[in-house]
């Protein structure tokens, strides 16, 4: 530890101008920066919005819901802090206003502020800090993401909490670092800087002085416009970092450290450091630049793809797998529902392997069985997750076991063959928010599986987050036509992998892999997943 006066530092990162400008990225990136410096660090995400989790909004307004070991449902920036540092997130490390407000209204109830008027200031405030101290045990630095864009209603009481903050633990352990846009005006052939000065001026409003900008651009900035938004806010000339737009977020960390990012945070936080060793950054952006096989066609049969967000930690673990097998993913999303209504617009065969995520009610389920038939009939390497793996079970239950109706309860009640069923603990629940098998659970693995091959381990842990499972009833019909049983919970009562014989690689588990995958450490099934498809594409450019 080199923190010089053994406190704990915080950084909070704000943004400004817009939103998707990249903060979730810029706070992993400052994160990994300082871990490749040798200093310990965590992340905390604040969340605006009312609701008490995300867990209950839909992944099309909200992006994928982030589920951490210990089973939060989280914000999706939680995946880019675990995949940019190795920080372990937990159900602490992301809070929402709603359960600031939450908290704050069960201790009125409980009487602990008897006697006061409960008020945004200080006792909302107060339950933020606390909260933010929570979390900065046992490390050198906290960065704090504060969610939404400088100037929201939303999001003021977070910033008023992070303006005390520096009262309370000093200012010399604390930096205010705050992303913002400098636009390139193509008709005048400019960079403007009015927004950032702008937004710069909307936190002093508020009392918060940034301390270094991150100025998101298409064109490396001048020293001359530097020296602009350096007068205009205040900020050290130094502290005004360029943060270029890059082909791959992954060169993030190293686009940042070109511009001298963790000198400048060291030496205002007080702290030394070593040299961060960016060698792993850079062997990563090498193979996704420019890797050594070629690519792949991988066909993601899904119903979300409205928006990017909403198979985030999916794409990223696709890409990670790419990352092992030294090929470029190119992902082709498939809507599940056109699939289903004209299947004779989709050649399924062109890809050299087929995934169908993890999802929530019926809309394009139809469309993802006929998917998985046509993967298992024709040899097409195929990876189920979650939801992936419910309709693998029930397109082998229909079309092999011929159980024709044969479905899930959760689309069909009254199904007479439930092959996914609800667990008799589920039927007894009634509230919707965080009622799901959640969080990492233990998996054992056969032996002579594709499942042990992959992973060359007989235990493995891995995270879940849904409400149906296999039903045990089914299984002995299932084993004897030839679905294995290769991953199973140590009482072996629930079924966590299945698989098939006779295939090149088919492969679906209860759980969700992706949130576990990293560039530095992909997820050992999705290596086996697209290994086994570059292995397709060979097969048919030697046919
Ligand atoms: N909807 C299914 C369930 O609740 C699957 C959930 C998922 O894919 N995460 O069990």
């Amino acid at each position: 530890m080199k923190n010089t006066n053994n406190k704990v530092k915080y950084i909070f990162v704000t943004g400004g101008v817009l939103s998707s400008l990249g903060k979730g990225i810029a706070a992993a990136s400052i994160g990994s920066l300082l871990e490749c410096s040798g200093l310990k660090i965590t992340l905390l995400k604040l969340d605006p919005y009312i609701n008490v989790d995300p867990g209950t909004m839909s992944p099309l307004q909200h992006g994928e819901v982030y589920v951490t070991d210990d089973g939060a449902e989280t914000d999706l920036d939680l995946g880019h802090y675990e995949r940019f540092t190795n920080a372990t997130m937990r159900k602490i490390n992301n809070v929402t206003a709603g359960k600031i407000y939450h908290n704050v209204i069960t201790k009125e109830r409980r009487g602990e502020y008897l006697g006061s008027t409960v008020q945004v200031i200080p006792h909302i405030t107060d339950e933020i800090k606390s909260h933010i101290r929570q979390v900065g045990k046992d490390v050198d630095v906290v960065i704090c993401e504060v969610g939404g864009t400088v100037g929201d209603i939303e999001s003021l009481p977070f910033l008023e909490a992070i303006r005390q903050f520096r009262f309370d633990v000093k200012s010399k352990n604390i930096l205010y670092i705050h992303l913002t846009l400098v636009p390139y005006i193509k008709t005048s052939g400019e960079l403007k800087t009015k927004p950032t000065q702008h937004s710069v001026q909307k936190l002093r409003e508020i009392g918060i002085q940034p301390d270094v900008l991150l100025c998101r651009t298409e064109e490396k900035l001048s020293t001359q416009l530097k020296n602009k938004i350096s007068l205009f806010c205040s900020v050290e000339v130094d502290s005004v970092i360029t943060a270029m737009d890059v082909k791959n977020i992954y060169e993030v960390p190293i686009s940042l450290e070109g511009e001298g990012l963790v000198d400048i945070i060291i030496s205002k936080l007080g702290i030394s450091a070593k040299k961060p060793n960016l060698d792993s950054w850079k062997r990563v952006v090498q193979v996704l630049s420019k890797p050594k096989s070629g690519e792949i066609d991988i066909a993601v049969v899904g119903k979300y793809l409205g928006l990017q967000d909403s198979y985030k930690s999916l794409t990223e673990a696709l890409i990670h797998g790419g990352i092992s097998n030294d090929v470029g993913v190119n992902i082709n999303w498939l809507d599940a529902e056109s699939l289903d209504q004209d299947p004779a617009t989709t050649d399924l065969s062109r890809y050299h392997g087929i995934l169908v995520p993890g999802g929530f009610g019926e809309r394009g389920i139809e469309g993802k069985i006929k998917a998985i038939k046509h993967a298992r009939e024709n040899q097409i390497p195929f990876f189920g997750i979650c939801l992936g793996m419910h309709c693998a079970v029930i397109e082998f239950s229909r079309n092999v076991v011929q159980l024709h109706m044969a479905n899930s309860s959760e689309f069909s009640p009254n199904t007479p063959d439930p092959v996914i069923d609800l667990l008799p603990d589920q039927n007894n629940k009634s509230d919707k928010g965080g009622s799901m098998r959640l969080g990492e659970y233990l998996c054992q693995l056969r032996k002579n599986s594709n499942a042990f091959e992959a992973y060359g381990a007989r235990e493995v842990y891995e995270r879940h987050r849904h409400r149906y499972e296999f039903n045990n009833r089914y299984r002995i019909q299932l084993e004897e036509a030839g679905l294995k049983f290769s991953g199973l919970s140590p009482n072996g009562n629930l079924v966590e992998i299945v698989e098939l014989e006779n295939h090149p690689w088919f492969l679906a588990g209860q759980f969700h892999p992706e949130f576990k995958s990293s560039p530095m450490k992909p997820h050992p099934l999705f290596t086996a997943f697209i290994a086994s498809s570059c292995l397709r594409r060979k097969n048919i450019q030697e046919k």
